[in-house]
């Protein structure tokens, strides 16, 4: 069987397929005769289960950060909520019911409860309750390998993941990942790249998937279930060709990025969270181009604190040893939503209330993040980029921030260091005023993700669009070579750090318009490099 999907990251990838299951168990109603040794069962599964949670605390703090390990400290605590604990053995005591049933039961009353609420941070909560349910009923029926892999290397066949659920994932098990929904620049897809292996999405798979042997074909956007031997065959050989490319790119590692005639640029990578560094680094990156830092706020499950974030920057700084690393400052709202920030519902998200908006309507949660970047400062050399930007008055406010933030950490004798500001270029109005902005700033990004949303008006969300969202459009390139020229009359480097940065087929294009830097996701780094190295930068 061949379904189609769309690509987010290319490779191939052959191997038995695993359908991360979001299905809930099913849970009968037994008769009990000894309601003691029920609860007592229910107990030790409650504690089995936090001590689940706690080795997962323990490994996304190593992966990725204080911030986004939070949650299975939170679930743990659920977990020994006095009316939750009552309402289950109340249940059992008083019905005679088995333990399982209790559990399943309490469960989903309490998610309801929640998911009638008002505010919006409860009503998420409903997702958990019904999270730490399914962990003890699992428990209960002798399932102890949720979210476990086993021992040989998967497909991951999943409705969506969401980065609470990456995070539980042993990486080194899964050899593409393949999702009925999500997006282009969904976490998974970001996931996927960091991780430098195939990945697809609107892959439509049927759940008999669950242990088959199939191939993912990320360069045509295929997935073949049950493959018959001559594909195997064929596909077998274009992995040993792949696999071949990859060992000589390795051989650029510790080269430079400079041209045939002999122009060097800066090649950086672009993260999400501390756990990517690694990456970053394997593949020889000059430094980190773009740290979307709002993926601290996303898997967290409250706003993460001043000292929260300092550790996560101060980490990433310290581990890149005095390489650049810029830190693109809250990029919330459209397609990522927090549920804490109480955002209302908008007709039109993309153009929305989001990003430099929200961070110059909420000065204090704004200067919180300001402030863990300048302390963080100290420890490396950190730049910060505002993203959004439509004028000069939002760069003026947002650098009256900043020094606010500079002139309390003095009052206070905490060190910093000279940080550079920069915006990232991704309004169309960013792009025509990028002259007047060059004055104020250090340095520009563009963001041509967004840059060609705005500019062909095409949401970048839309499967439906996808064939008509095309970063190559002329509008675009024409903007690029606009910005570019501005920026450097005004005394500005300017960069790329959308996913066109890393399209090979435009770098020489880049070079010859100027650019000196480009941000690409750390598995296109020496491929980008490669790609550099054959190019001229004069026309
Ligand atoms: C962009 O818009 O190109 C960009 C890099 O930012 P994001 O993809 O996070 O919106
Ligand atoms: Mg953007």
């Amino acid at each position: 069987m061949k379904l189609e999907g769309k690509s987010v990251f290319s490779g191939i990838a052959i191997g038995k397929c695993k359908v991360f299951g979001k299905k809930e168990s099913l849970v009968k109603r037994n008769k009990v005769a000894d309601t003691a040794s029920e609860i007592k069962r229910f107990s030790q599964a409650k504690e089995q289960a936090k001590g689940q949670l706690a080795l997962l605390y323990d490994k996304a703090l190593r992966e990725v950060g204080e911030a986004n390990a939070m949650i299975f400290e939170v679930h743990q605590m659920m977990l020994d909520d006095l009316d939750y604990v009552e309402s289950i053995t109340n249940m059992i005591s008083s019905q005679g019911i088995n333990a399982e049933f209790a559990v399943a039961t309490t469960g989903d009353n309490f998610a309801e409860m929640f998911a009638a609420m008002d505010d919006d941070y409860m009503r998420e909560r409903a997702a958990d309750v019904k999270d730490i349910s399914n962990r003890v009923i699992g428990i209960l029926q002798g399932d102890h390998s949720r979210g476990e892999l086993g021992d040989e290397p998967v497909i991951l066949l999943a409705d969506d993941l969401a980065p609470s659920e990456t995070v539980q994932l042993d990486k080194s098990k899964v050899l593409s990942f393949v999702t009925r929904h999500g997006s282009t620049n969904s976490h998974t897809a970001i996931l996927a790249r960091t991780m430098n292996i195939p990945a697809l999405i609107g892959v439509d798979f049927p759940e008999e998937a669950e242990g088959k042997m199939a191939i993912v074909d990320g360069k045509k956007g295929l997935f073949i279930l049950e493959p018959s031997q001559e594909e195997l065959e064929t596909y077998r050989e274009l992995r040993r060709q792949e696999e071949h490319s990859a060992r000589l790119l390795q051989e650029l590692k510790g080269q430079e990025n400079i041209t045939k005639d002999g122009k060097t640029i800066q090649l950086y990578a672009n993260i999400g969270g501390v756990g990517d560094v690694a990456s970053v680094l394997a593949n020889d990156a000059g430094g980190i181009g773009l740290f979307r830092s709002e993926f601290l706020y996303l898997e967290s499950q409250d706003y993460p604190t001043e000292e929260q974030q300092f550790k996560a920057y101060r980490t990433v700084a310290e581990n890149m040893a005095g390489k650049k690393v810029i830190i693109r400052t809250l990029d919330i709202g459209a397609d990522k939503q927090v549920g804490y920030f109480n955002l209302d519902k908008e007709e039109n998200p993309a153009m929305g209330y989001r990003a430099i908006r929200i961070c110059l309507d909420r000065k204090d949660t704004f200067k919180t993040q300001l402030r863990a970047i300048y302390r963080a400062s100290y420890y490396g050399n950190i730049s910060i980029m505002f993203p959004m930007i439509i004028s000069v008055d939002e760069v003026r406010r947002a650098k009256a921030l900043c020094k606010e933030v500079e002139e309390e950490l003095k009052c206070e004798g905490i060190p910093f260091s000279d940080v550079e500001l920069g915006v990232m270029i991704e309004t169309p109005a960013a792009a025509m005023i990028s002259d007047l902005l060059a004055e104020e700033v250090d340095f520009f990004s563009v963001g041509t993700n967004d840059l060609t949303q705005y500019t062909l008006a095409i949401d970048r969300q839309n499967p439906k669009l996808d064939a008509i969202y095309d970063p190559h459009h002329e509008g675009v390139l024409r903007m690029l070579r606009m910005i570019i020229d501005n920026g450097h009359k005004g005394g500005c480097w300017v960069g790329i750090c959308g996913e066109l940065g890393a399209d090979v087929t435009l770098t020489e294009t880049f070079l010859q318009m100027g650019v000196d830097e480009l941000s690409v996701s750390p598995s296109m780094i020496l491929r980008v490099r490669e790609q550099i190295r054959k190019s001229n930068a004069s026309i």
